[in-house]
Protein backbone atom coordinates (compact mmCIF):
# COMPACT_ATOMS: atom_id res chain seq x y z
CA UNK A 1 0.00 0.00 0.00
CA UNK A 2 1.36 3.50 -0.85
CA UNK A 3 1.37 5.74 2.03
CA UNK A 4 2.91 9.60 1.32
CA UNK A 5 3.09 12.24 3.49
CA UNK A 6 2.93 16.02 3.53
CA UNK A 7 4.69 17.45 6.64
CA UNK A 8 5.03 21.27 6.14
CA UNK A 9 6.41 23.26 9.43
CA UNK A 10 3.82 25.90 10.87
CA UNK A 11 6.97 28.60 10.98
CA UNK A 12 5.40 30.75 7.94
CA UNK A 13 3.18 30.45 4.80
CA UNK A 14 2.84 27.73 2.27
CA UNK A 15 5.76 28.46 0.38
CA UNK A 16 4.98 27.87 -3.56
CA UNK A 17 7.85 25.24 -3.77
CA UNK A 18 6.34 23.17 -0.73
CA UNK A 19 2.76 23.32 -2.50
CA UNK A 20 4.36 21.73 -5.13
CA UNK A 21 5.93 19.03 -2.74
CA UNK A 22 2.23 18.40 -1.53
CA UNK A 23 0.88 18.16 -4.69
CA UNK A 24 3.43 15.35 -5.94
CA UNK A 25 3.05 13.61 -2.57
CA UNK A 26 -0.92 13.77 -3.44
CA UNK A 27 -0.82 12.77 -7.24
CA UNK A 28 1.51 9.37 -6.53
CA UNK A 29 -0.72 8.54 -3.50
CA UNK A 30 -3.94 8.98 -5.41
CA UNK A 31 -2.69 7.48 -8.37
CA UNK A 32 -1.77 4.67 -6.97
CA UNK A 33 -4.63 4.32 -4.88
CA UNK A 34 -2.74 4.81 -1.30
CA UNK A 35 -3.93 7.52 1.51
CA UNK A 36 -2.19 11.01 1.89
CA UNK A 37 -1.00 11.86 5.43
CA UNK A 38 -1.30 15.59 6.22
CA UNK A 39 1.40 15.73 9.36
CA UNK A 40 1.95 19.34 10.68
CA UNK A 41 5.97 19.62 12.19
CA UNK A 42 6.01 22.08 14.74
CA UNK A 43 8.57 20.65 17.20
CA UNK A 44 10.41 23.87 17.06
CA UNK A 45 8.32 25.55 19.61
CA UNK A 46 9.85 28.94 19.45
CA UNK A 47 9.19 29.29 15.41
CA UNK A 48 5.84 27.29 15.26
CA UNK A 49 2.77 28.95 15.75
CA UNK A 50 -0.66 28.07 15.46
CA UNK A 51 -1.76 30.60 12.66
CA UNK A 52 0.60 29.68 10.37
CA UNK A 53 -0.94 26.20 10.90
CA UNK A 54 -4.13 27.56 10.11
CA UNK A 55 -3.37 29.17 7.19
CA UNK A 56 -1.29 26.58 5.42
CA UNK A 57 -4.20 23.59 6.17
CA UNK A 58 -6.47 26.48 4.19
CA UNK A 59 -4.13 26.63 1.46
CA UNK A 60 -4.23 22.86 0.80
CA UNK A 61 -7.79 22.79 0.29
CA UNK A 62 -8.21 26.07 -1.60
CA UNK A 63 -5.39 23.69 -4.50
CA UNK A 64 -7.81 20.69 -3.80
CA UNK A 65 -5.36 18.52 -1.76
CA UNK A 66 -7.85 16.73 0.59
CA UNK A 67 -5.80 14.29 3.22
CA UNK A 68 -6.90 11.20 4.62
CA UNK A 69 -5.11 11.36 8.19
CA UNK A 70 -3.89 14.10 10.43
CA UNK A 71 -1.38 14.82 12.78
CA UNK A 72 0.62 17.21 15.03
CA UNK A 73 3.95 16.32 16.21
CA UNK A 74 3.22 18.26 19.40
CA UNK A 75 0.47 16.11 20.03
CA UNK A 76 2.96 13.01 20.02
CA UNK A 77 5.84 13.62 22.49
CA UNK A 78 5.10 11.40 24.46
CA UNK A 79 6.00 8.76 21.57
CA UNK A 80 9.12 10.31 20.57
CA UNK A 81 9.87 9.94 24.59
CA UNK A 82 9.75 5.86 24.65
CA UNK A 83 11.62 5.85 21.56
CA UNK A 84 14.55 8.13 22.87
CA UNK A 85 14.68 5.60 26.25
CA UNK A 86 14.86 2.93 23.80
CA UNK A 87 17.85 4.41 21.65
CA UNK A 88 19.53 5.35 24.86
CA UNK A 89 18.88 2.11 26.56
CA UNK A 90 20.42 0.25 23.45
CA UNK A 91 22.97 2.26 23.61
CA UNK A 92 22.44 4.05 20.38
CA UNK A 93 22.43 7.43 21.96
CA UNK A 94 24.08 9.13 24.82
CA UNK A 95 23.38 12.37 27.09
CA UNK A 96 25.72 15.64 25.92
CA UNK A 97 26.68 17.43 28.63
CA UNK A 98 29.08 19.53 26.61
CA UNK A 99 28.05 23.39 27.20
CA UNK A 100 26.85 25.83 24.55
CA UNK A 101 31.00 27.57 25.00
CA UNK A 102 32.97 24.33 24.84
CA UNK A 103 30.84 23.48 21.78
CA UNK A 104 31.64 26.97 20.38
CA UNK A 105 35.45 26.73 20.91
CA UNK A 106 35.55 23.25 19.10
CA UNK A 107 33.57 25.17 16.41
CA UNK A 108 36.45 27.53 16.07
CA UNK A 109 39.38 25.51 15.96
CA UNK A 110 37.53 23.78 13.39
CA UNK A 111 37.15 26.96 11.26
CA UNK A 112 40.70 27.52 12.31
CA UNK A 113 42.05 24.14 11.09
CA UNK A 114 40.12 24.56 8.29
CA UNK A 115 38.27 21.39 8.18
CA UNK A 116 34.15 21.17 8.41
CA UNK A 117 33.23 21.09 12.05
CA UNK A 118 32.00 17.61 13.96
CA UNK A 119 30.94 17.34 17.02
CA UNK A 120 34.26 15.61 19.03
CA UNK A 121 32.32 12.86 20.72
CA UNK A 122 33.58 13.52 24.07
CA UNK A 123 30.71 12.79 26.33
CA UNK A 124 30.32 9.27 24.44
CA UNK A 125 33.14 8.46 26.53
CA UNK A 126 30.76 8.92 29.78
CA UNK A 127 30.36 5.98 31.42
CA UNK A 128 26.20 5.63 32.43
CA UNK A 129 27.26 5.90 35.74
CA UNK A 130 29.12 8.89 35.25
CA UNK A 131 26.24 10.32 32.91
CA UNK A 132 23.80 9.46 35.51
CA UNK A 133 25.51 11.04 38.13
CA UNK A 134 25.45 14.44 36.16
CA UNK A 135 21.79 14.14 35.43
CA UNK A 136 20.96 13.98 38.35
CA UNK A 137 23.01 16.38 39.72
CA UNK A 138 21.13 19.14 37.34
CA UNK A 139 23.31 19.10 34.67
CA UNK A 140 21.16 20.48 31.56
CA UNK A 141 22.16 17.77 28.21
CA UNK A 142 21.08 17.11 25.32
CA UNK A 143 20.73 13.62 23.42
CA UNK A 144 22.82 12.93 20.59
CA UNK A 145 22.57 9.93 18.09
CA UNK A 146 25.58 7.51 18.02
CA UNK A 147 26.58 7.42 14.28
CA UNK A 148 28.67 4.52 13.43
CA UNK A 149 32.60 5.38 12.15
CA UNK A 150 32.87 5.61 9.02
CA UNK A 151 30.26 4.18 7.56
CA UNK A 152 28.61 5.20 3.74
CA UNK A 153 25.51 5.53 3.89
CA UNK A 154 23.53 4.46 0.17
CA UNK A 155 19.89 4.90 -0.91
CA UNK A 156 18.62 5.09 -4.23
CA UNK A 157 16.57 8.18 -4.69
CA UNK A 158 13.49 7.99 -6.99
CA UNK A 159 14.08 10.90 -8.60
CA UNK A 160 17.76 11.76 -8.20
CA UNK A 161 19.27 7.44 -8.33
CA UNK A 162 21.86 6.72 -6.06
CA UNK A 163 22.83 8.74 -3.40
CA UNK A 164 26.06 7.81 -1.26
CA UNK A 165 27.06 10.16 1.80
CA UNK A 166 29.23 9.42 4.27
CA UNK A 167 28.68 9.67 7.86
CA UNK A 168 32.33 11.60 9.01
CA UNK A 169 30.54 14.28 7.15
CA UNK A 170 28.79 14.78 10.12
CA UNK A 171 29.31 12.99 13.29
CA UNK A 172 27.14 12.04 16.45
CA UNK A 173 23.99 14.95 16.36
CA UNK A 174 21.29 16.11 18.61
CA UNK A 175 18.20 14.11 18.50
CA UNK A 176 17.07 15.93 21.90
CA UNK A 177 17.33 19.60 22.78
CA UNK A 178 19.24 20.77 25.78
CA UNK A 179 14.58 21.82 26.34
CA UNK A 180 14.13 18.15 26.36
CA UNK A 181 12.75 18.46 22.68
CA UNK A 182 13.39 16.37 20.42
CA UNK A 183 14.29 17.10 16.83
CA UNK A 184 13.28 16.89 13.10
CA UNK A 185 16.16 14.57 12.03
CA UNK A 186 14.63 12.14 14.78
CA UNK A 187 11.07 12.87 15.01
CA UNK A 188 10.36 12.46 11.10
CA UNK A 189 11.76 8.95 11.60
CA UNK A 190 9.58 8.26 14.29
CA UNK A 191 6.58 8.98 12.50
CA UNK A 192 7.63 7.93 9.12
CA UNK A 193 7.72 4.76 10.27
CA UNK A 194 4.93 4.61 12.46
CA UNK A 195 2.49 5.55 10.05
CA UNK A 196 4.00 3.29 7.85
CA UNK A 197 4.93 5.94 5.34
CA UNK A 198 6.06 3.63 2.04
CA UNK A 199 7.18 6.62 -0.06
CA UNK A 200 9.03 9.87 1.40
CA UNK A 201 8.43 12.56 -1.40
CA UNK A 202 10.57 16.20 0.03
CA UNK A 203 12.26 18.66 -1.51
CA UNK A 204 15.91 18.59 -2.19
CA UNK A 205 17.22 20.78 0.61
CA UNK A 206 16.94 17.07 2.81
CA UNK A 207 19.29 15.20 0.98
CA UNK A 208 21.86 15.94 3.55
CA UNK A 209 19.49 15.01 6.33
CA UNK A 210 18.48 11.08 4.61
CA UNK A 211 21.42 8.96 6.58
CA UNK A 212 20.75 10.79 9.27
CA UNK A 213 17.45 9.45 9.19
CA UNK A 214 18.13 5.88 7.49
CA UNK A 215 20.51 5.66 10.59
CA UNK A 216 17.59 5.80 12.90
CA UNK A 217 15.23 3.51 10.96
CA UNK A 218 18.30 1.04 11.29
CA UNK A 219 19.29 1.36 14.52
CA UNK A 220 15.55 1.19 15.96
CA UNK A 221 14.91 -1.83 13.33
CA UNK A 222 12.55 -0.13 11.27
CA UNK A 223 11.95 -0.78 7.52
CA UNK A 224 13.41 2.21 5.18
CA UNK A 225 10.73 3.54 3.48
CA UNK A 226 11.75 5.06 -0.12
CA UNK A 227 13.11 8.57 -1.23
CA UNK A 228 12.13 10.57 -3.62
CA UNK A 229 13.52 14.25 -3.62
CA UNK A 230 12.42 16.83 -5.30
CA UNK A 231 14.37 19.44 -7.36
CA UNK A 232 14.30 23.10 -6.33
CA UNK A 233 12.02 25.71 -7.89
CA UNK A 234 14.25 29.05 -8.92
CA UNK A 235 13.49 32.37 -10.18
CA UNK A 236 13.47 33.46 -13.44
CA UNK A 237 17.05 34.31 -12.37
CA UNK A 238 17.97 30.72 -11.73
CA UNK A 239 18.60 31.64 -7.90
CA UNK A 240 16.51 29.65 -5.39
CA UNK A 241 13.02 31.19 -5.76
CA UNK A 242 12.23 33.44 -3.03
CA UNK A 243 10.67 36.75 -1.35
CA UNK A 244 13.28 38.51 -3.72
CA UNK A 245 11.08 37.41 -7.02
CA UNK A 246 7.43 39.16 -5.72
CA UNK A 247 4.88 36.55 -4.51
CA UNK A 248 5.85 32.95 -3.58
CA UNK A 249 3.65 32.28 -0.79
CA UNK A 250 0.24 30.52 -1.69
CA UNK A 251 -1.81 32.83 -0.33
CA UNK A 252 -0.53 35.34 -2.19
CA UNK A 253 -2.00 33.69 -4.59
CA UNK A 254 -5.15 33.21 -3.43
CA UNK A 255 -5.81 36.53 -2.25
CA UNK A 256 -4.81 37.85 -5.34
CA UNK A 257 -7.43 35.89 -7.18
CA UNK A 258 -5.85 33.31 -9.41
CA UNK A 259 -7.37 30.20 -10.12
CA UNK A 260 -6.12 27.59 -7.68
CA UNK A 261 -6.76 24.70 -9.72
CA UNK A 262 -4.41 26.59 -12.55
CA UNK A 263 -1.91 26.94 -9.41
CA UNK A 264 -2.14 23.03 -8.96
CA UNK A 265 -1.81 22.51 -12.82
CA UNK A 266 0.98 25.00 -13.13
CA UNK A 267 3.00 23.88 -9.79
CA UNK A 268 3.16 20.41 -11.85
CA UNK A 269 4.40 21.88 -14.57
CA UNK A 270 7.69 22.68 -12.67
CA UNK A 271 9.48 19.22 -12.70
CA UNK A 272 7.04 17.17 -14.42
CA UNK A 273 5.46 16.39 -17.72
CA UNK A 274 3.04 14.11 -19.35
CA UNK A 275 5.38 11.19 -20.56
CA UNK A 276 3.54 10.93 -24.06
CA UNK A 277 2.61 14.20 -24.09
CA UNK A 278 5.46 16.39 -23.27
CA UNK A 279 4.35 19.76 -24.20
CA UNK A 280 1.23 19.19 -23.44
CA UNK A 281 0.20 21.99 -19.75
CA UNK A 282 -3.20 22.09 -18.98
CA UNK A 283 -4.72 19.04 -17.08
CA UNK A 284 -7.18 18.57 -14.63
CA UNK A 285 -6.68 16.67 -11.16
CA UNK A 286 -8.51 13.81 -12.34
CA UNK A 287 -6.35 13.73 -15.81
CA UNK A 288 -2.89 14.14 -13.19
CA UNK A 289 -3.52 11.72 -11.22
CA UNK A 290 -4.20 9.20 -13.63
CA UNK A 291 -0.82 10.10 -15.13
CA UNK A 292 1.66 11.07 -12.27
CA UNK A 293 4.44 8.99 -11.62
CA UNK A 294 7.47 10.09 -9.60
CA UNK A 295 9.88 8.52 -12.16
CA UNK A 296 8.94 10.82 -14.74
CA UNK A 297 9.83 13.87 -12.45
CA UNK A 298 12.64 15.70 -13.89
CA UNK A 299 16.11 15.73 -11.50
CA UNK A 300 17.13 19.47 -12.85
CA UNK A 301 15.71 22.45 -11.21
CA UNK A 302 12.52 24.13 -12.96
CA UNK A 303 11.96 27.64 -13.37
CA UNK A 304 9.21 29.61 -11.75
CA UNK A 305 7.73 32.13 -14.57
CA UNK A 306 4.56 34.13 -13.11
CA UNK A 307 4.07 35.07 -16.43
CA UNK A 308 3.02 31.21 -17.24
CA UNK A 309 0.91 31.14 -14.56
CA UNK A 310 -0.77 33.84 -15.19
CA UNK A 311 -1.81 32.91 -18.15
CA UNK A 312 -2.95 29.81 -17.38
CA UNK A 313 -5.22 31.33 -14.74
CA UNK A 314 -6.81 33.29 -16.83
CA UNK A 315 -7.04 30.11 -19.96
CA UNK A 316 -8.86 28.64 -16.92
CA UNK A 317 -11.16 31.46 -16.27
CA UNK A 318 -11.80 31.56 -20.35
CA UNK A 319 -11.77 27.90 -21.41
CA UNK A 320 -11.96 25.70 -18.55
CA UNK A 321 -14.66 26.61 -15.73
CA UNK A 322 -17.95 26.58 -16.23
CA UNK A 323 -19.57 30.10 -16.19
CA UNK A 324 -21.38 29.51 -13.01
CA UNK A 325 -18.05 28.84 -11.18
CA UNK A 326 -16.47 31.84 -12.68
CA UNK A 327 -19.07 33.83 -11.22
CA UNK A 328 -19.30 32.41 -7.92
CA UNK A 329 -15.42 32.82 -7.50
CA UNK A 330 -15.59 36.82 -8.61
CA UNK A 331 -18.32 37.99 -6.65
CA UNK A 332 -16.23 37.86 -2.75
CA UNK A 333 -13.65 39.97 -4.91
CA UNK A 334 -16.75 42.12 -6.85
CA UNK A 335 -18.20 42.51 -3.19
CA UNK A 336 -15.14 43.01 -1.65
CA UNK A 337 -14.26 46.32 -3.88
CA UNK A 338 -18.02 47.58 -2.95
CA UNK A 339 -19.32 46.88 -5.81
CA UNK A 340 -23.32 46.68 -5.77
CA UNK A 341 -23.59 42.98 -8.11
CA UNK A 342 -27.26 42.58 -7.69
CA UNK A 343 -28.58 39.23 -8.82
CA UNK A 344 -26.13 36.93 -10.11
CA UNK A 345 -28.03 36.44 -13.46
CA UNK A 346 -26.51 40.16 -14.40
CA UNK A 347 -23.20 39.25 -13.61
CA UNK A 348 -22.98 36.35 -15.61
CA UNK A 349 -24.45 37.95 -18.28
CA UNK A 350 -21.56 40.01 -18.23
CA UNK A 351 -19.17 37.66 -17.81
CA UNK A 352 -20.04 35.76 -20.60
CA UNK A 353 -18.83 38.64 -22.78
CA UNK A 354 -16.01 39.67 -20.40
CA UNK A 355 -13.89 36.67 -19.02
CA UNK A 356 -11.84 36.64 -21.68
CA UNK A 357 -10.78 40.27 -20.91
CA UNK A 358 -8.72 38.85 -17.36
CA UNK A 359 -6.65 36.49 -15.49
CA UNK A 360 -7.11 37.03 -11.95
CA UNK A 361 -10.49 37.75 -10.05
CA UNK A 362 -8.35 40.80 -8.89
CA UNK A 363 -7.86 42.39 -12.08
CA UNK A 364 -11.67 41.51 -12.92
CA UNK A 365 -11.96 44.26 -10.08
CA UNK A 366 -10.69 46.54 -12.59
CA UNK A 367 -12.25 45.71 -16.00
CA UNK A 368 -15.95 44.82 -14.65
CA UNK A 369 -15.70 48.49 -12.56
CA UNK A 370 -17.75 49.88 -15.47
CA UNK A 371 -20.63 47.17 -15.44
CA UNK A 372 -20.81 47.55 -11.53
CA UNK A 373 -19.90 51.76 -10.68
CA UNK A 374 -21.51 54.59 -11.61
CA UNK A 375 -20.43 57.10 -9.52
CA UNK A 376 -16.56 57.92 -10.70
CA UNK A 377 -14.72 60.70 -11.94
CA UNK A 378 -13.53 61.89 -15.52
CA UNK A 379 -10.12 63.01 -15.57
CA UNK A 380 -9.88 66.88 -16.58
CA UNK A 381 -7.63 65.45 -19.91
CA UNK A 382 -10.68 63.70 -20.77
CA UNK A 383 -13.11 65.96 -20.67
CA UNK A 384 -11.00 68.25 -22.72
CA UNK A 385 -11.56 65.48 -25.53
CA UNK A 386 -15.26 65.70 -24.90
CA UNK A 387 -15.85 69.28 -25.62
CA UNK A 388 -13.46 68.70 -28.86
CA UNK A 389 -15.41 66.05 -30.20
CA UNK A 390 -18.83 67.59 -30.72
CA UNK A 391 -20.03 65.14 -27.94
CA UNK A 392 -23.16 67.51 -26.71
CA UNK A 393 -24.33 66.57 -29.52
CA UNK A 394 -23.75 63.03 -29.77
CA UNK A 395 -24.46 62.65 -25.97
CA UNK A 396 -27.60 64.25 -26.52
CA UNK A 397 -28.77 62.44 -29.64
CA UNK A 398 -27.79 59.07 -28.04
CA UNK A 399 -29.81 59.94 -25.00
CA UNK A 400 -32.51 60.44 -26.84
CA UNK A 401 -32.37 57.17 -29.27
CA UNK A 402 -31.46 55.20 -26.22
CA UNK A 403 -35.26 55.87 -25.14
CA UNK A 404 -36.32 54.98 -28.14
CA UNK A 405 -34.69 52.07 -29.44
CA UNK A 406 -33.14 50.60 -25.84
CA UNK A 407 -30.74 48.30 -27.44
CA UNK A 408 -30.14 45.46 -25.72
CA UNK A 409 -28.03 43.11 -28.03
CA UNK A 410 -24.33 44.07 -29.21
CA UNK A 411 -25.79 44.09 -32.94
CA UNK A 412 -28.69 47.06 -31.73
CA UNK A 413 -25.81 49.11 -30.01
CA UNK A 414 -24.00 49.37 -33.21
CA UNK A 415 -26.77 50.24 -35.06
CA UNK A 416 -27.73 52.84 -33.03
CA UNK A 417 -24.61 54.01 -33.01
CA UNK A 418 -24.33 54.12 -36.54
CA UNK A 419 -27.45 55.64 -37.07
CA UNK A 420 -25.96 58.86 -34.85
CA UNK A 421 -23.11 58.88 -37.17
CA UNK A 422 -25.31 59.44 -39.97
CA UNK A 423 -27.69 61.74 -38.61
CA UNK A 424 -24.27 64.23 -37.31
CA UNK A 425 -22.27 63.05 -40.09
CA UNK A 426 -19.52 62.42 -37.78
CA UNK A 427 -16.67 59.14 -38.05
CA UNK A 428 -17.64 56.23 -35.87
CA UNK A 429 -14.28 57.06 -33.67
CA UNK A 430 -15.74 60.30 -32.33
CA UNK A 431 -19.16 58.76 -31.40
CA UNK A 432 -17.75 55.24 -29.75
CA UNK A 433 -14.80 57.44 -27.87
CA UNK A 434 -17.12 59.54 -26.80
CA UNK A 435 -19.56 57.01 -25.55
CA UNK A 436 -16.51 55.27 -23.51
CA UNK A 437 -14.81 58.60 -22.03
CA UNK A 438 -19.04 59.19 -21.09
CA UNK A 439 -19.98 55.96 -19.74
CA UNK A 440 -16.43 54.50 -18.42
CA UNK A 441 -14.32 57.52 -17.81
CA UNK A 442 -11.48 56.22 -19.59
CA UNK A 443 -10.17 55.47 -22.93
CA UNK A 444 -9.92 52.01 -22.82
CA UNK A 445 -11.05 48.73 -21.03
CA UNK A 446 -14.00 46.16 -21.87
CA UNK A 447 -15.53 46.75 -25.03
CA UNK A 448 -18.04 49.28 -24.99
CA UNK A 449 -20.87 48.02 -27.22
CA UNK A 450 -20.53 45.65 -24.46
CA UNK A 451 -21.37 47.27 -21.42
CA UNK A 452 -24.02 49.65 -23.37
CA UNK A 453 -25.50 46.72 -24.58
CA UNK A 454 -25.80 45.04 -20.73
CA UNK A 455 -26.02 47.86 -18.26
CA UNK A 456 -29.37 48.92 -16.85
CA UNK A 457 -30.61 51.90 -18.70
CA UNK A 458 -30.91 53.92 -15.53
CA UNK A 459 -27.00 53.85 -15.11
CA UNK A 460 -26.43 55.11 -18.70
CA UNK A 461 -28.74 57.94 -18.42
CA UNK A 462 -27.51 58.77 -15.36
CA UNK A 463 -23.93 58.74 -16.40
CA UNK A 464 -24.85 60.65 -19.88
CA UNK A 465 -26.86 62.94 -17.87
CA UNK A 466 -24.05 64.03 -15.56
CA UNK A 467 -21.48 64.62 -18.43
CA UNK A 468 -23.72 66.83 -19.99
CA UNK A 469 -24.55 68.72 -16.81
CA UNK A 470 -20.62 69.04 -16.22
CA UNK A 471 -19.60 69.93 -19.71
CA UNK A 472 -23.15 72.58 -20.34
N1 LIG B 1 9.01 19.83 8.22
C1 LIG B 1 9.95 19.58 7.17
C2 LIG B 1 9.95 20.76 6.22
O1 LIG B 1 9.01 21.52 6.20
C3 LIG B 1 9.55 18.33 6.44
C4 LIG B 1 10.66 17.64 5.79
C5 LIG B 1 10.24 16.24 5.36
O2 LIG B 1 9.33 16.15 4.53
O3 LIG B 1 10.84 15.30 5.88
O4 LIG B 1 10.89 20.98 5.52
Amino acid sequence: MVRTRFAPSPTGFLHLGNARTAIFSYLFARHHGGKFILRVEDTDRERSRLEYEEEILKDLRWLGIEWDEFYRQSDRFEIYRSYVEKLLQEGHAYPCFCTQEELQREREEAQKRGVAYRYSGRCRALSPQEARKMMEGGKSYTVRFKVPDGRNVVFEDLVKGYISINVDDFGDFVIVRSDGSPTYNFVVVIDDALMEISHVVRGEDHIPNTPKQILIYEALGFEVPKFAHLPVILGEDRSKLSKRHGGVSVKAYREEGYVSEALFNYLCLLGWSAPDDPDREIFSKEELIELFELKDVNSSPAVFNRDKLRWMSGVYIREVLPLEEVASRVLPFLKDAGYDVGDTEYLKRVLEHTRDSFDTFSEAVDRLRPFFVDEFEIPQELMGLLEDMRSLEVLNLFLEKLKESKPSSVEEVKRLARTIQKELKVKPKEVWHTLRIALTGALEGVGIDILIALLPQESIEFRIKRVLDRVS
